[in-house]
């Protein structure tokens, strides 16, 4: 791999071009779904769907446990006032979230997504109070994922470097990006990350961290971009993938970035 950068780079200094069109296209990834659209909420298994319909290349989404160890996807550590990781499923359980379904467990998201092959699923584990709940947690989620076959299906990422180590430690093979952007790309690979996913405004601020990271053999995800002008600097930048709230703009945009050079 590192050799083949090495070749590409050397390639790509003759011949400007010839890099862009050898060099995969940066992938979307649908924000919390693709949500923007009716009948669709954040979080939900319905833009979940919608994000595999537009064919983006992954579908982010949050995931916490209960008191009880159910994982539920849901963005914020509470919903409807409840504090998800101090209240058992049951008092969850019946939870309407904005679009009129009921708040999905983990283990229904990951069946409806198993149904789409061609849509990773980037599964976000939040931080919970403590280290012990995070431990937990990952053993829940990972657990599960390898009970329904789909550890290449899933990438995870959490803004707990805690997390992103138990996941490290206790999964094969796994895509596992962290988020919280305080890590040098080296610091990051030496904790066991295959990428990095950070903030654009991180990676704006270090713009050398994207050839350190392609360097290390790490991949370069990026959150959570919606305006088009840093959806062009990414572009530019070669970042493997983007997340973003706005994925059809995304894919218009890379779409006229690879005609140029056809
Ligand atoms: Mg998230």
């Amino acid at each position: 791999m590192k050799s083949k950068r090495i070749g590409l780079y050397i390639l790509s200094t003759i011949f400007p071009t010839m890099i862009l069109l050898s060099e995969n296209p940066t992938k979307v990834i649908a924000h919390r779904g693709y949500w923007d659209c009716p009948g669709s909420a954040q979080n939900s298994i319905f833009a979940l769907k919608k994000a595999a319909e537009i064919s983006a290349y992954g579908s982010e989404f949050d995931v916490s446990i209960t008191l009880d160890g159910i994982p539920v996807v849901n963005h914020d550590d509470r919903i409807n006032g409840l504090l998800i990781e101090k209240t058992p499923y049951r008092k969850l359980q019946n939870i309407k979230i904005a679009n009129g379904e009921t708040l999905p467990t983990l283990k229904q998201y990951l069946e409806e997504g198993k149904k789409e092959k061609d849509l990773q699923l980037i599964l976000e584990i939040k931080p919970h109070s403590t280290q012990e709940k995070e431990q937990e947690a990952v053993k829940i989620i990972t657990s599960l994922v390898d009970s329904l076959n789909m550890a290449n299906h899933v990438e995870y990422i959490s803004f707990s470097e805690f997390i992103i180590k138990e996941l490290v430690r206790i999964t094969k093979n796994a895509n596992i990006s962290y988020l919280e952007g305080d890590l040098a790309p080296k610091a990051a690979k030496e904790i066991g990350c295959t990428g990095l996913d950070y903030r654009y405004s991180v990676l704006q601020k270090h713009p050398e961290w994207i050839g350190q990271a392609k360097e290390l053999g790490l991949t370069i995800n990026t959150w959570t971009v919606d305006d088009p002008k840093t959806m062009q600097w990414m572009i530019d930048k070669k970042v493997d993938f983007i997340t973003t709230d706005n994925p059809l703009m995304l894919q218009k945009r890379i779409k006229e970035n690879t005609d140029k050079y056809k």
